[in-house]
């Protein structure tokens, strides 16, 4: 193996040391309101974590749990309420929400300037126009490991995104561009994959398919951050056993590329340290403060 491997846990780590010690430099609490619908039991590890994360980083946590029996009216009208409460900075709508319920009407409810999780039109349409906004949080976290990996100034790279999701892709993309990258976006009817992908400083393969992504698709150096998550079998860790991994081969892609981040420990930290960075920057921008240095 020859590449360097990007440690995101560890940058997660230091990017919640920069939010807990931004908060603790403002002249209040920011807070977040985190709404779970339903028994999901992996929501609920998901909402634990952001409850505990944001708590340890000095900010002020409200959970809302709603029954799965709630109705579309029941989250729309707990969303309103939170929009006009003045002490909350920050909303997120824990997803998926169960069947029958609209999750994009649902997330159309909240107030762009609380949207954390950057999903609304208003965000998706600031962060196309270039204007200040909250920026989806996976995407924000890949910019972040591949500034670590290979210095501040990004521009003149080479980036391929692989996937056009409004989750991931897109905003990625948008965002590596905002760096001065040149940026291809490929998806499932990419003519010859491979061969785009060859092109990249930074591949970026955000698809879901484990392992698709060879060593021979890889530029000789480039980094590769891997937002792929993808549960696969383990029968070597025993019988009915399951591993995660990401959507680039990890031990072949090693071989050639320069960077990688490993899955799970790569993208997935960054995920809840850019949420928490949102909810200061959110409450900085709501509440009129000056954004701390360093953040
Ligand atoms: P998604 O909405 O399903 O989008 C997948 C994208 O991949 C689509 O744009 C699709 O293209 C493209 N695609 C599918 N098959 C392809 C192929 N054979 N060749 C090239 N492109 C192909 O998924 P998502 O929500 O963006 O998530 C992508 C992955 O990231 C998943 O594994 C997810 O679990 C993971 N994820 C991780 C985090 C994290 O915190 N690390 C956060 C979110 C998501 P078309 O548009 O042409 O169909």
């Amino acid at each position: 193996m020859s590449a360097s491997v990007i440690d995101g846990k560890a940058i997660a780590a230091d990017v919640r040391a920069s939010v807990a010690k931004a908060v603790s430099q403002l002249p209040g609490q920011p807070s977040l309101a985190v709404v779970l619908v339903g028994e999901d039991p992996a929501s609920q590890v998901y909402v634990r974590n952001k409850v505990r994360q944001t708590e340890e980083a000095g900010m002020v946590s409200v959970h809302h749990r709603l029954p799965e029996t709630a109705s579309q009216q029941d989250v729309e009208s707990l969303i309103t309420e939170l929009n006009a409460d003045d002490s909350v900075d920050g909303i997120l709508l824990q997803l998926p929400l169960p069947k029958g319920l609209d999750a994009d009407a649902a997330i159309e409810k909240i107030a762009p300037d609380k949207d954390v999780d950057g999903l609304t039109e208003v965000s998706a349409g600031r962060l196309t126009l270039g204007k200040p906004g909250l920026v989806a949080c996976t995407p924000t976290g890949c910019v972040i490991l591949a500034k670590r990996a290979l210095g501040a100034d990004l521009s003149g790279k080479h980036v391929v995104v692989i996937g056009r999701s409004i989750l991931v892709g897109k905003p990625a993309a948008l965002l590596f561009l905002a760096e001065n990258c040149t940026v291809t976006i490929a998806h499932s009817r990419t003519k010859d994959l491979p061969a785009v992908c060859r092109t990249a400083d930074i591949l970026v393969p955000a698809v879901g398919r484990p392992g698709m992504v060879k060593a021979d698709w890889v530029k000789p150096g480039a980094a590769i951050i891997d937002v792929g998550i993808n549960r696969v079998d383990a029968p070597e860790k025993g019988e009915g056993k399951t591993r995660l991994v990401g959507d680039a081969d990890y031990a072949d892609c090693a071989e050639v590329a320069g960077h990688i981040t490993p899955v799970p420990g790569g993208v997935g930290p960054m995920t809840i340290a850019c949420l928490l960075r949102n909810t200061v920057l959110a409450a900085c921008a709501r509440r009129g403060w000056n954004v701390p240095e360093g953040l």
